[in-house]
């Protein structure tokens, strides 16, 4: 177990944070795995669960912190990280977990990879995002689009921060209760870099994005109701299972 110092933490989206730790010099990840993090501040911990929790790392491993984005909530944990103050201390595990970029077996540009994201599946995401564009991995900027579905603007994060990265440019955002004017307000002309659709995704979009369907590559990350759901649409659209890579975060 590695320990390591909390510094700060940011809103992101209502009811949503961003908390950054320390990186001890030596920890190793590749951006899309999840570590286990156990704080020591949970008061009354009844079972093991209240003080341990999965979690995908949000940052890239070009990042002089240790990123991890979640939903505030009631729960024993998440009161508890949520009063953590500068320098105390928490425990992760190594890192672990197969949903990253290289498990698709892409060499160049020869396939087109879908990063397909329900709500606060995006702290994966971010990392991965993050990671193509501080590698600056070419093949992956070419051929990567996100699409990120969110039940509403407010509950969306760092949406603001996507709209700066300019080969992202084909991305999409789903929503099914907002509209483009009620993005605008709250992420102003920035906006204008995401392509902003009031539906849900469905099998239109994958088709409609991709130059060679069927050897796409597709790397679904969310709550597990939204895994399985988009899981269901690729398989029956005909994508084989080797093409799909999920990570589904249990607790939502
Ligand atoms: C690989 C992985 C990566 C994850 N990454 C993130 C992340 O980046 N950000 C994030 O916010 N969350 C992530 N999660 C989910 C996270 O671990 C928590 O479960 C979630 O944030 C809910 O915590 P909570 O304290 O709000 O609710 P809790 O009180 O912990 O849980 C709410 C409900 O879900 C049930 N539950 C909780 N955990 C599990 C579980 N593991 N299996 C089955 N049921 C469960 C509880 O019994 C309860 O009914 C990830 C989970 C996994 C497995």
């Amino acid at each position: 177990m590695w320990k390591i110092g909390f510094l700060e933490k940011r809103k992101v989206a209502e009811g949503t944070k961003i908390y950054s730790f320390d990186k001890p010099d030596d920890f190793q990840f590749t951006e899309g795995q999840y570590i286990e993090m156990e704080l020591f501040n949970v008061k009354d911990p009844e079972v093991s669960h209240d003080s341990k929790h999965f979690f995908s790392i949000a940052s890239s491993s070009c990042d002089e912190t240790l990123d991890f984005l979640t939903r505030v909530r009631e729960s024993k944990f998440k009161q508890a990280l949520d009063s953590l103050v500068r320098g105390d201390k928490v425990g992760i595990s190594e890192s672990e977990g197969s949903f990253v970029l290289e498990e698709s077996g892409l060499k160049n540009s020869d396939g087109e990879i879908l990063l397909i994201v329900g709500g606060v599946g995006i702290s994966a995401a971010r990392a991965i995002i993050r990671g193509v564009e501080c590698h600056n991995e070419a093949k992956y900027k070419e051929s990567l689009k996100l699409l990120y579905s969110n039940r509403s603007v407010e509950s969306a994060a760092v949406l603001d921060e996507l709209a700066d990265i300019g080969w992202l440019d084909q991305s999409l955002f789903f929503t099914r209760r907002v509209s483009r004017g009620s993005l605008q307000e709250v992420y102003g002309d920035k906006i204008d870099a995401i392509r902003v659709y009031e539906e849900r995704i469905d099998s239109s979009h994958f088709k409609r994005l991709t130059n060679d369907f069927d050897n796409a590559r597709f790397f679904v990350v969310g709550p597990p109701g939204f895994v399985r759901g988009m899981k269901g649409v690729l398989l029956d659209l005909g994508v084989v299972r080797d093409y799909i890579f999920s990570d589904s975060f249990a607790g939502y």
